[in-house]
């Protein structure tokens, strides 16, 4: 082709470039005036005060709804003030079917709006600084319990490797390894392996939610899990069944005993009434 054909299209190319470095120029104007600046919270968009590692406020920080007792003594579902009476310990309607392989579960806070932004800054940027936060949070709630003290290592749930590959980390591992850190207990990330994948439907229900991760997960070939109490640690718990699922796995392989926590818990639906001596479920909402 000729000149004057080229001519046009040279043109549009001339622009394009004097675009992307203009872009290129903003970028790098951003990334400098945001060493000095602090952004925005990713919780709320509000401006940060100061200039941390950490990309979230402190009023959001501090807006997570901790859970606190009265919780069931095994799965630590949060329950009504009005049902323990009488029911010593305490236990929620699934544990005292004992529906879960684990023995302990705890979680840190309420699986709100502010958590859920949170959970998706973990879940899909990788914000390692908000897993360490996490990290923290959940050493606290280790170290109020006696019993998951005990551990013996802390062990992420894993994805299965070709979404690990597809995302390149594992958002569990981004809490589980500041907390095996805090507490001087191995991480043991190979430990055990996602053996069938999640189905690609975003939204799962109650019951596929159990039907899709049973036998979903196995120790790795050669593992030693014989007699070790595992700390197991996810993001969040909503029915528990990946918690039961790979509890099950570890405790076929021998573990002794499974405690698992997550930083976040969905609130349940359901409220537990005692009524003249009878204790029943009503869905409340
Ligand atoms: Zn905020
Ligand atoms: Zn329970």
């Amino acid at each position: 082709m000729s000149g004057p054909v080229n001519f046009p299209r040279l043109q549009l190319a001339g622009h394009g470039l004097a675009r992307t470095l203009r872009d290129e120029a903003s970028r790098a104007a951003g990334a400098l005036l945001g060493l000095f600046l602090p952004g925005a919270c990713r919780v709320c968009e509000q401006p940060l005060a100061d200039a941390s590692r950490l990309p979230v406020c402190s009023t959001c920080l501090e807006s997570f709804q901790k859970i606190s007792p009265p919780i069931c003594t095994v799965c630590g579902r949060p329950l009504g003030p009005w049902v323990t009476a009488g029911q010593d310990p305490p236990r929620c309607h699934l544990c005292r079917k004992d529906t879960y392989a684990f023995s302990l579960a705890r979680s840190y806070a309420i699986y709100d709006q502010a958590m859920s932004r949170a959970v998706i800054l973990l879940k899909y940027e990788a914000v390692t600084p908000l897993g360490e936060w996490f990290g923290a949070r959940l050493e606290e709630l280790v170290r109020s319990s006696p019993e998951m003290l005990a551990a013996d290592v802390v062990v992420p749930v894993p994805l299965h490797p070709a979404r690990r590959r597809e995302r390149g980390y594992n958002q569990a591992e981004l809490i589980a390894r500041p907390l095996s850190r805090r507490l001087k207990l191995p991480l043991r990330d190979a430990l055990l392996v996602r053996t069938r994948p999640r189905p690609d439907k975003l939204k799962l229900s109650r019951k596929e939610r159990w039907t899709t991760v049973r036998g979903a997960y196995a120790p790795s070939p050669g593992a030693r899990i014989d007699n070790l109490r595992i700390m197991l640690v996810d993001d969040v718990f909503t029915s528990g069944a990946t918690l039961d699922a790979c509890s099950r796995a570890l405790r076929k392989a021998g573990a002794k005993h499974v405690f698992a926590v997550t930083i976040a818990r969905t609130a349940e639906a359901w409220t537990e009434f005692n009524l003249g001596g009878d204790t029943g479920l009503v869905k409340s909402r």
